[in-house]
């Protein structure tokens, strides 16, 4: 599977837990109080490190959801095809040597 798929394949986790956020916040307010609603905070937020650093490009190190190494870079909600920094195609299958 290309970095690309991996990628939107996340992207569509995440979108489902956008769009269920109201349901499964209560339910954790509910069942846990204020509590809850700090799990679910870090539960999302610890989604968007996941996002940052698990997903790599193998040449580079730069995430597909980010334009550029530039300290002035744009983020972006779903996967770049290309590689902002060294021009990687991420929809190339990746080979043995990156993971
Ligand atoms: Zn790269």
């Amino acid at each position: 599977m290309s970095l690309y798929a991996k990628c939107w394949l996340f992207t569509t986790w995440f979108l489902i837990l956008f769009f269920s956020f109201p349901f499964w916040i209560s339910f954790l307010e509910q069942r846990f109080g204020p509590t809850g609603v700090l799990i679910g905070g870090g539960f999302w937020l610890s989604h968007g490190i996941f996002m940052m650093l698990v997903f790599r490009c193998p040449n580079c190190g730069l995430t597909p959801f980010r334009s550029s190494k530039d300290f002035m870079a744009w983020y972006y909600p779903w996967p770049r095809k290309i590689c902002g920094h060294c021009g990687r195609d991420h929809r190339a299958v990746e080979d043995r040597s990156a993971r």
